[in-house]
């Protein structure tokens, strides 16, 4: 692929759902028709766009609409979290086509988990009926800090057999697939951009609620991964000044004071019941008892929460007014609990913290994308990398 043109013309005809003619494409894209013709040949050729009508009024030629093929190429996600592995499959439009969530298995090390992971992709393009020759790539989304040049995860939460685990060589070996291996929260970041309209564009952090809390930034459009593919490690922001003790000798970063864990263990010292009652609960019914509680009534859960959107604001507008972002995306796991709390509290908490308001103001939004957003944007970031203008070549494509 690869070649400039080609991919600048596929991405603007996949920005316009409604399709585009060769005319109009040559006037959104500047270049010459009878290039624009030609590489529009090219892509009808390899069915990764159709030809979708005719329109026309008044003199001349009627034009052809050109729009993206969905069923011209597709792209697997895998997302590593902690407690769960979650699969995607996306058409070359960005719809998920197969969503599977399936529990991580702890005890197991890398080498049963790779081929579980590709037993699994497997599994589902024959589900799919899709031919591998349709396959542009699978897409590794896993928690930080990872090796990004290198491909590796190292030392994944919860998963003790791991250790230093060359992920992205490995899958590819097993599979025999292009395979890239990313941050979680670049991959958010992915899915935002890919599929989530207005708020996937311009300069965002996009704050990840998971079992861990990390952020996906983008300034002007551009994903900023860092040097080795880490940036947005957000645990040791000062979320509350009076917080616990941190293991990096501060208090109240956001590793003690904001994860699922650290609210539940304050619910229980705070003796609210809905969450004191509870047994071998997982961090998500935890969290949603506690949120239910608060709902019906139990001002002491209320209380809490009030103060984790206390806390979030506090951390969250060191990221926003260093990067001068305009607006924050929340997604993950955890944030259809908190969602209700913090679109009520963050917006104003955020506005009033910001050192730019004078200048612009900043949105607070949900994320858009459906299913886990990881996996999603794994695979987009595949998509992104085989079709993108801006690709990265961060696959491991075939004989490599
Ligand atoms: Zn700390």
């Amino acid at each position: 692929m690869g070649e400039f043109n080609f991919s600048v013309i596929l991405d603007a005809i996949r920005r316009s759902p409604d399709g585009l003619s060769r005319v109009e494409l040559a006037g959104i894209v500047g270049l010459a028709a009878q290039t624009v013709s030609n590489i529009c040949r090219r892509l009808l050729n390899q069915n990764l766009i159709v030809e979708a009508g005719k329109y026309g009024h008044g003199p001349g030629k009627p034009r052809t609409i050109l729009k993206l093929n969905p069923d011209g190429m597709y792209a697997v996600g895998v997302h590593l979290d902690p407690v769960e592995m979650n699969y995607a499959l996306l058409d070359l439009t960005g719809e998920v086509v197969v969503h599977r969530t399936l529990p991580v298995t702890p005890d197991a090390d890398s080498a049963e988990a790779v081929r579980v992971m590709a037993a699994e992709i497997e599994s589902i393009l024959d589900e799919a009926g899709i031919d591998r020759s349709k396959v542009a790539g699978v897409g590794v989304a896993a928690p930080g800090p990872i090796d990004g040049p290198a491909g590796a995860v190292i030392n994944p939460p919860h998963l003790p057999r791991w250790g230093r685990v060359e992920l992205r060589e490995d899958l590819h070996r097993a599979l025999k697939l292009p395979v890239l291996l990313d941050k979680d929260v670049t991959a958010a970041v992915a899915a935002e951009i890919w599929a989530g309209g207005q708020s996937g564009t311009g300069s965002f952090a996009f704050i990840y609620l998971g079992t861990g809390i990390g952020a996906g930034i983008v300034l002007d459009d551009d994903v900023i991964r860092g040097s080795s593919g880490n940036a947005g490690e957000v645990g040791h922001i000062i979320a509350d000044p009076d917080g616990p003790p941190c293991d990096c000798g501060r208090r109240g970063c956001i590793k003690v004071t904001c994860m699922p864990e650290n609210i539940l263990e304050e619910a229980a010292k705070a003796g609210i019941s809905a969450v004191t009652k509870l047994k071998d609960a997982s961090l998500q019914e935890g969290i949603a008892a506690l949120v239910r509680a608060a709902k019906e009534g139990d001002v002491t859960a209320n209380a809490l929460l009030d103060r984790v959107a206390e806390r979030f604001g506090t951390a969250v507008s060191v990221l926003t007014n260093l990067l001068d972002v305009d607006h924050v995306v929340f997604g993950g796991p955890f944030w259809q609990h908190f969602e209700a709390k913090f679109l009520e509290k963050l917006p104003e908490l955020l506005n009033q913290l910001s050192v730019i308001s004078a200048v612009h103001g900043l949105e607070v939004v949900g994320t858009s994308v459906s299913h886990d957003v990881g996996a999603v944007g794994a695979a987009c970031l595949v998509l992104e990398d085989t079709f993108g203008p801006n690709a990265n070549s961060l696959v491991l494509a075939e004989g490599e």
